[in-house]
């Protein structure tokens, strides 16, 4: 999803990337193939579907249940995504109530053609019918015989669902946008099983995790809608509107339906969506990749169509700096309320937030990242992508910092931080949720380049894509990477950063001149340490960087620049206090300053800097 702008930049830098040796972690993974098939009925907004998912336990252990999601069973009064809403609307948090002004009462007030529902009308494993549960947004199905470890069960399922009054993310009808059908969590969706087991998230805010398989999704609807989403369509030339290869005849079957027949394959989740009036423009941006538009409004058609010529002259960047995309094709769809990523495309409620919900692809799609548990990992990488990427089609280099530590920083103010290790759906507020997933997470990133040095963090960023792709990677598999790239501890960092809330904050304490040489001494003022770069400017125009690493890091970070720096022994974290050194007078310096990049998230900045 999409919540912030960013304004301002900052350091400029870029590097290459080198190749690491080392192979990719072979942490087992669940595996998924998804045969659906779908009949949509746009005048009473329900369809049935026939569900063939062949699963892959490839766990060492034996399952004796499984768990679906059915996400559209939570657009219902009474459900616990409108008691949550309902709860978010009494507490004031920032400049007014903290419920999502998109779901507010809106579900309380749905009536019965306008709510969402999945029914599960047969469940059999290898043939044999099942006993299920239905626990609202989640299913859970006793099997009759276990799951053994490394082995594959065939389940077949009957559902019939509902598309609710598009309230958020998914259904039909969008208030603004008039999209008829936004199809995301639209299907009973397998939860995923990992090395922490089952995650059946009941689904009432946020966010999605999914198993990795194949998808082949074949769609039945009125000949007059046009569709979009993930995957790659395969009977084009019986389809046509702008999907078939220039010059084909296309030739439709008989009858009021089209039947959109798409396969997806090593996704984690497929959406689609559906109107009679999209437009569909393509884009060819090199071999083998696609991408496609699909927009209804006029009023903005040169702002939707921007979103071609700006993708196409990103991607090579966005390849170069975090890998690349895997992928034959990419759709920019209108429809949602909002952003929102999903595999191989977005939905978005206006152009604005086509390049976050495009760099999310990395990380919600290619990652694939616990968001529930991770929500920062996807949210504030893909705010950190987004930047780096909004800055080179501005022709800047770096990180404009603005936005996300302006964000962090009044979320420190604010007295409702939570730790980044808070379950998505467990912040108190929505607003603390956003600031610390978009805001915080895109800082972990940027304040890593200050402990590791940019062009180390850049070429992390590039071992993260490379080893964990695929993989629902965590946060300490990205730290170990970090460490083994950098060649410093940085555990510590995520202690602080992650898992707690304290804060950043160095001070200047005193300046003395002692037999012609000025010492400094800095003072730890936060309750989390970090390394100090601190600059010295003097009359004469000249400057010097005196870097003091963390007793913590076992290490230094490489010199960033040219100018001349001095190293010191570690400062040890237990200490308030340290003194540096330069051998010029005090008469001679000018200014002095802590951390003059200012990537390091120090939350009180008017102590950062002397001018003499
Ligand atoms: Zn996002």
């Amino acid at each position: 999803m999409k919540l912030h702008t960013r304004q301002i930049r900052a350091t400029a830098f870029f590097c290459l990337f080198t190749l690491a040796l080392s192979a990719q972690p072979n942490r087992w993974q669940q595996k998924v193939k998804y045969k659906m098939d779908v009949d949509m009925n746009v005048v009473t907004n329900q369809f049935t579907g026939k569900q063939k998912l062949e699963y892959w336990n490839n766990s060492p252990d034996t399952l004796k249940k499984v768990f679906y999601h059915l996400y559209f069973n939570a657009f219902q009064p009474g459900s616990m995504m409108d008691t949550r809403s309902l709860r978010q609307g009494t507490i004031q948090a920032g400049r007014g109530a903290d419920w999502d002004g998109r779901v507010k009462d809106r579900i309380r007030n749905l009536k019965p053609d306008e709510i969402g529902y999945q029914k599960i009308l047969k469940l059999t494993m290898n043939g044999r019918p099942q006993k299920f549960e239905v626990l609202e947004t989640i299913l859970e199905v006793q099997l009759d015989r276990p799951i053994a470890p490394n082995s594959k069960v065939t389940f077949d399922m009957d559902f019939e669902a509902q598309v609710p009054l598009q309230v958020r993310r998914s259904g039909r009808d969008n208030p603004n946008t008039g999209v008829r059908y936004s199809m995301s969590q639209w299907y009973p969706k397998l939860c995923e099983y990992d090395y922490e087991g089952w995650h059946p998230t009941p689904y009432v805010a946020r966010e999605f995790y999914g198993v990795w398989g194949d998808f082949e999704v074949n769609i039945s609807i009125d000949k007059s809608y046009i569709l979009g989403g993930t995957g790659y369509l395969q009977n084009t030339a019986q389809i046509g509107y702008g999907y078939e290869a220039p010059g084909t005849k296309v030739v439709r079957p008989a009858g009021d339906k089209l039947t959109w027949k798409f396969i997806a394959p090593n996704v984690h989740d497929f959406m689609w969506a559906a109107d009679p009036e999209y437009k569909h423009l393509t884009r060819k941006v090199r071999d083998g990749i696609v991408l496609h538009l699909l927009y209804k409004s006029t009023a903005s058609a040169k702002t939707w169509e921007d979103i071609l010529d700006n993708a196409e002259k990103a991607l090579p960047f966005i390849d170069k700096t975090f890998g690349l995309y895997p992928y034959k094709q990419y759709s920019f769809i209108q429809g949602g309320d909002g952003g929102m990523e999903y595999p191989m495309a977005t939905l978005l409620a206006s152009p604005g937030a086509w390049l976050h919900e495009w760099m999310h692809n990395w990380y919600q799609g290619i990652m694939g990242t616990n968001e529930s548990l991770y929500a920062w990992m996807d949210e504030g990488f893909t705010s950190y992508a987004d930047d780096r990427v909004g800055q080179f089609l501005d022709n800047k280099t770096g990180f404009a910092q603005g936005g996300n530590y302006a964000g962090y920083f009044s979320l420190v103010k604010s007295g409702k931080e939570e730790p980044l290790t808070t379950h998505a759906d467990h912040f108190n507020t929505n607003s603390a949720y956003s600031a610390a997933a978009y805001s915080k997470g895109a800082v972990f990133i940027e304040q890593l380049g200050y402990i590791t040095g940019a062009k180390q963090r850049d070429e992390i960023l590039l071992d993260y894509y490379r080893l964990w792709k695929f993989k629902h990677p965590n946060v300490a598999d990205f730290i170990r990477l970090a460490e083994k790239r950098s060649d410093l501890k940085l555990d510590w960092y995520k202690e602080y950063w992650v898992n707690s809330i304290k804060t950043i904050d160095y001070a200047f304490d005193s300046l003395w001149e002692e037999a012609g040489k000025t010492r400094i001494r800095l003072k730890r003022v936060g309750m989390m340490p970090m390394p100090v770069d601190l600059q010295l400017t003097f009359k004469d125009g000249s400057s010097e960087i005196h870097y003091v690493p963390l007793d913590l890091m076992y290490g230094t970070k490489p010199a960033e620049d040219e100018t001349t720096r001095k190293v010191y022994a570690a400062w040890k974290w237990t200490s308030e206090t340290y003194i540096v050194e330069t051998n010029r007078r005090l008469s001679d310096l000018s200014v002095a300053e802590i951390d003059p990049s200012q990537r390091m998230a120090d939350v009180e900045r008017k102590n950062n800097r002397i001018k003499l």
